[in-house]
């Protein structure tokens, strides 16, 4: 097999990093451009290689399908801060590629988390901060199949400034009756006058049962810990709800 091969085979690729942009001054956009087709499915993720033994997980934002400047692409959405090694060693090591123009290496296509089209359940999309790249990636792939089921989308934020896609977001809540967008502000200005505390608090509060729903979860490990067992206990089934963070914790 040649060294081509053995990458196709392991779902790894080189990738021109195309694009980054910030989304909030926080959060970067990052395109990347494969130099040869790539799979995987809304609600998996890639892991970017930053050394042969270096490499980092991160949600595949957009759905399956994507295109930049008329190419297949990639999005990521990395929210990094000086005190955040793991993101911003990535985004540093992103930018760098980018300014010189240079391709990483990734590993596509990972994960089980993955949004299972074929069922007939209402679906609660559930992100934590940074976790709604995992559910722009379901959503987007919602909006582009056209479904018609029941969408709950809750996205909680520390604070209001931290959101952003505001266009994308109304457009998917406009897109049928039975779509419905929650944003969640743990700490809110005196400006906010949506829904406030953590954001798995306003699913438990809306849904007495929660045993008829799919639910997809994605955010910090330790609010998908709480999510998991305080859903479990408000009726969730354990065989319908997906996060990749239930195999690190
Ligand atoms: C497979 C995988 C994929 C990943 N993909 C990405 C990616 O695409 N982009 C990225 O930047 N990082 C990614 N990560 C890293 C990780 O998910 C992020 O570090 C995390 O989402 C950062 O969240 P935040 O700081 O934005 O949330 P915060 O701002 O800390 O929290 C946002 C909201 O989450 C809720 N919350 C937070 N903590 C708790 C808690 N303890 N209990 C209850 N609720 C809580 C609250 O409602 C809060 O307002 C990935 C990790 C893995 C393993």
């Amino acid at each position: 097999m040649t060294e081509a091969q053995v990458k196709a085979a392991s779902n790894k690729v080189l990738c021109t990093v195309s694009h980054i942009q910030p989304l909030t001054p926080t959060v970067q956009q990052v395109i990347l451009t494969p130099k040869a087709p790539v799979e995987f499915k809304a609600g998996q993720y890639l892991q970017i290689y930053l050394s042969d033994t270096d490499k980092r997980p991160f949600s595949i934002a957009c759905a399956p399908g994507f295109t930049y400047q008329g190419q297949p692409a990639l999005e990521l959405q990395i929210g990094g801060t000086v005190t955040d090694n793991y993101a911003s060693q990535a985004l540093a090591h992103l930018t760098e590629h980018c300014s010189n123009n240079q391709e990483v290496l990734v590993q596509v296509g990972l994960g089980e988390a993955f949004w299972h089209e074929e069922s007939s359940r209402p679906i609660i999309l559930l992100a934590g901060g940074t976790g709604f790249s995992y559910v722009h990636s379901i959503a987007s792939a919602i909006a582009n199949a056209d479904v018609k089921r029941p969408v709950q989308l809750y996205w909680g934020l520390r604070h209001p400034q931290a959101g952003y896609a505001e266009a994308e977001l109304a457009a998917w809540q406009a897109s049928h009756s039975e779509y419905q967008l929650n944003v969640v502000v743990q700490e809110p200005d005196a400006q906010w006058t949506g829904r406030t505390g953590l954001v798995h608090q306003a699913v438990l509060d809306d849904h007495a049962d929660l045993a008829g729903f799919d639910i997809y979860i994605a955010g910090p490990f330790a609010m998908v810990g709480v999510v998991r067992d305080a859903f479990l206990a408000q009726g969730a089934q354990r065989t319908q709800m997906y996060a990749d963070a239930f195999a690190w914790l």
